[in-house]
This record gives structure tokens, C-alpha cells and sequence, in this order.
């Protein structure tokens, strides 16, 4: 499966992750269909911590609402991993509820910026998905 995320949507979230770093970065991508991003909608990552992030409920209904105000669907959420390779850790797998979306992983840790997503369905990861 391949995901196309335009330019200016990566371009946002790369530089929304480094300026939280070294906290992890979030938020959510959105797309006129499940296999195009082409909005980063930025969100706060409420645990304010380096190892893990949380969604504020508050904003994350207010994604869905701004999606579906703009005709666009959820195509998936992100978050950075400033200091760990562009995979899910156990704790990512655990938390990742929603079999239908994707869930796209930005690592920080090398120089050159390494941006992955991903299927997780019933805790175990499906599918690392190519994107252009
Ligand atoms: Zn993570």
C-alpha cells in the first residue's frame, strides 16, 4: 500500500517536531481520501514528555470537525520520535486503537529525518506502508 503526502503537509509537521523537540510532537494528517495527506493539522501533546504523547480530547474533536467541515477524511496521526528510530514502540502498539486509520511515525534521531507509517490492527503492526 502507498500513502502520497504532499510536500507542504510534511514540510508542517517536520517543522511543528523540531521546535517541540526534544518533547514529542503530534497531530493529525488529513486528506481528501484515505491514502492522501495533504494537511498536517497540528496538536498539542498534553504529557509534555520526551518518551510518550497524549491527544487532547478537546482538539482531537476539533480535527474531526474541521475534517469534516473541509471534505477531508482522517487519514492517519502522527508523532515524533526526537531521539528513536521511526517505529512503534511497545507503548505505541498498546495505545493504537483504531484499526482503520494509520499511524506515521517522524524520527528525529539521525540528521536526515526519517518519516514512516504504519497499520496496527489488534496490537500488532500490519503493514509498514511506502510514502511518496
Ligand atoms: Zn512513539
Amino acid at each position: 500500500m502507498e500513502i502520497t503526502i504532499t510536500e507542504e503537509a510534511y514540510q508542517s509537521l517536520l517543522a511543528q517536531a523540531r521546535n517541540d523537540a526534544p518533547i514529542e510532537s503530534c497531530g493529525y494528517l488529513l486528506g481528501p481520501d484515505n491514502k492522501t495527506a495533504t494537511v498536517s493539522y497540528p496538536m498539542r501533546n498534553i504529557d509534555q514528555s520526551e518518551e510518550h504523547f497524549s491527544f487532547d480530547p478537546k482538539e482531537q474533536f476539533a480535527a474531526v470537525k474541521y475534517a469534516r467541515q473541509n471534505g477531508l477524511v482522517i487519514v492517519g496521526n502522527w508523532h515524533s520520535h526526537p531521539a528513536s528510530p521511526s517505529r512503534p514502540s511497545a507503548e505505541d502498539i498498546r495505545l493504537a486503537f483504531d484499526p482503520n486509520i494509520l499511524y506515521f511515525i517522524l524520527s528525529l534521531a539521525d540528521e536526515r529525518p526519517v518519516f514512516n507509517a504504519f497499520s496496527i490492527v489488534g496490537g500488532e503492526v500490519k503493514e509498514k506502508i511506502q510514502l511518496r
